[in-house]
């Protein structure tokens, strides 16, 4: 292999605070890195939610396309033992000698030509085997001896704020243990507490450039010892502010007929002040929660259409919010094929009309073809996918009004819902210097990754091709956007030039 390529992940750190912490004087060295590196947005998946961007961010794979029961809010986790699913560093018959530590949805362990340890988030209590070999945990028994303790809630700020910081340092320690045994063509290390701080403290910008600059001191530590050829720092999806408004969309599609509820006036009335009361105590009460599950768990498995709320005429229902927030299904089984393209598009049309307070509340709305070129006709996933500004967050509730301010005493002042642009920089020997203007997909990793190791694929993310310098050593310096690169290209294929 000719190379060592290095990536740490950040989870959650969204472009807009990457920015932030680049401005930042006390973190000058991601300043310098991004001077001389590579940098765009990186566009997480929808919803933009760890375990759908982390298994798209390593199969290079449109979530549905890895399970489209995890994109349909199914309480399934990305199966990582799949062959299908299999990571990008299995690829080219495994010639690949990696390091993976700490990366989210990787547990239970899989084989690999090198070394793994499964990231948090997964993983049980620091008692399970979470390396591949299984031997490997002798070397390092106490990796997720924090667990629990970032996993509980804490009262005080101050004390957790530590506890992610030494639990960070302590995991980067055992990485440069590692890595420092042998060499390997590719090492990944994975900041999952990156996530936890953005979702406790995002209130307080202090808090977070004060971790950011701990953890740039420990990623340029890590740098200086094992000094890797080209380094790719990256996030899995933004951040933002917590939501003030729910929108209930269903109750919004009963009262445009896609819904149709039983009984009548009267009984509809009382359905909804009882529905009222119900999501109100479970907003804030995990028992009302769990019996409200299990009261609506009358599911029809066999049915792609769930059949879960309760005094609603599903012979007639048209479309409905299922689990989740981010994608609304059609009722494939009441409409054929011509009705649900011609119903789809006149509820995606309505639904970009809606506004709240002279405010559109949608940043972007797309059928599961434009969005994931998947066709998601007599499939139980999401038919229409929904990205909401970040003010709002839709809700299942039927029967309530359509918009509501926020109750909920969330104790998560951060929240990515709807949060998509996350960052990636790239430096090195190898790596243009370019200030993207446009914005790379989450999945356009692992493919330009492989390209750069001369592993065939055919994944669905694009290679950027402009992140590394070409073979014949030509560099890219100026900024050109993704569509002069594209141009270039065919113009390229026109005269039958090779791509530069
Ligand atoms: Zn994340």
């Amino acid at each position: 292999m000719k190379e060592q390529l290095m990536i740490i992940g950040l989870d959650g750190l969204s472009w807009k605070f990457y920015l932030k912490l680049l401005n930042s004087h006390s973190i000058s060295k991601l300043k310098k890195w991004s001077e001389k590196g590579y940098s765009s947005k990186l566009l997480s998946t929808v919803p933009p939610v760890t375990y759908l961007a982390i298994p798209s961010l390593i199969t290079g794979k449109n979530p549905p396309n890895i399970s489209n029961k995890l994109i349909s809010g199914e309480k399934e986790i990305y199966n990582f033992s799949k062959e299908e699913n299999k990571p990008f560093w299995d690829y080219g018959n495994k010639k690949l000698r990696s390091c993976i530590v700490n990366l989210r949805c990787t547990y239970p362990p899989r084989s690999l030509n090198g070394i793994l340890v499964s990231g948090d988030l997964y993983t049980p209590s620091n008692e399970e085997n979470y390396t591949y070999p299984p031997e490997l945990k002798k070397e390092i028994p106490d990796f997720h001896k924090n667990l629990h303790k970032i996993e509980k809630k804490h009262n005080n700020k101050e004390t957790y704020l530590k506890i992610l910081k030494s639990d960070i340092k302590w995991k980067f320690s055992q990485f440069e243990k590692l890595l420092k045994k042998q060499k390997y063509d590719l090492s990944l290390f994975w900041d999952g507490n990156s996530d936890y701080l953005n979702h406790f403290f995002w209130y307080n910008k202090d808090y977070l450039k004060d971790y950011y600059n701990s953890v740039i001191t420990l990623i340029d530590n890590v740098l200086k010892k094992s000094k890797p050829r080209n380094v790719i720092l990256l996030s899995d999806h933004g951040f933002d502010s917590t939501y003030e408004y729910s929108f209930n969309i269903n109750s919004w599609l009963a009262d445009k007929g896609y819904i149709k509820q039983k009984g009548n006036k009267i009984s509809k009335t009382i359905i909804k002040y009882i529905n009222k009361i119900f999501y109100k105590l479970a907003r804030n009460n995990n028992l009302i929660k769990k019996i409200g599950a299990k009261l609506t768990s009358n599911e029809n498995q066999e049915s792609p259409f769930s059949r879960k709320y309760p005094r609603i005429d599903y012979s007639k229902t048209i479309a409905q919010l299922d689990a989740g927030w981010w994608g609304i299904q059609l009722n494939h089984e009441i409409l054929d094929k011509e009705e649900y393209i011609k119903i789809r598009s006149k509820l995606i049309k309505e639904l970009r009309q809606i506004e709240f307070s002279d405010e559109g509340v949608f940043q972007e709305i797309w059928s599961s073809q434009e969005l994931y070129n998947y066709e998601a006709y007599g499939k139980k996933c999401p038919d229409i996918y929904l990205l909401t500004k970040p003010k709002f967050r839709c809700n299942p509730p039927i029967g309530n009004n359509h918009f509501e301010k926020d109750v909920k005493k969330d104790v998560r002042p951060g929240h990515h819902y709807n949060s998509r642009e996350g960052f990636l920089l790239a430096f090195g020997k190898d790596i243009n210097n370019l200030n993207y203007t446009a914005k790379n997909s989450i999945m356009d990793v692992a493919p330009t990754i492989l390209n750069r190791f001369n592993i065939d694929n055919n994944m669905e993310g694009d290679i950027i091709e402009e992140l590394f310098k070409s073979e014949d050593g030509l560099e890219l310096t100026t900024t050109r956007t993704r569509e002069e690169m594209e141009i270039k290209k065919s113009v390229n294929k026109l005269f039958g030039k090779k791509d530069d």
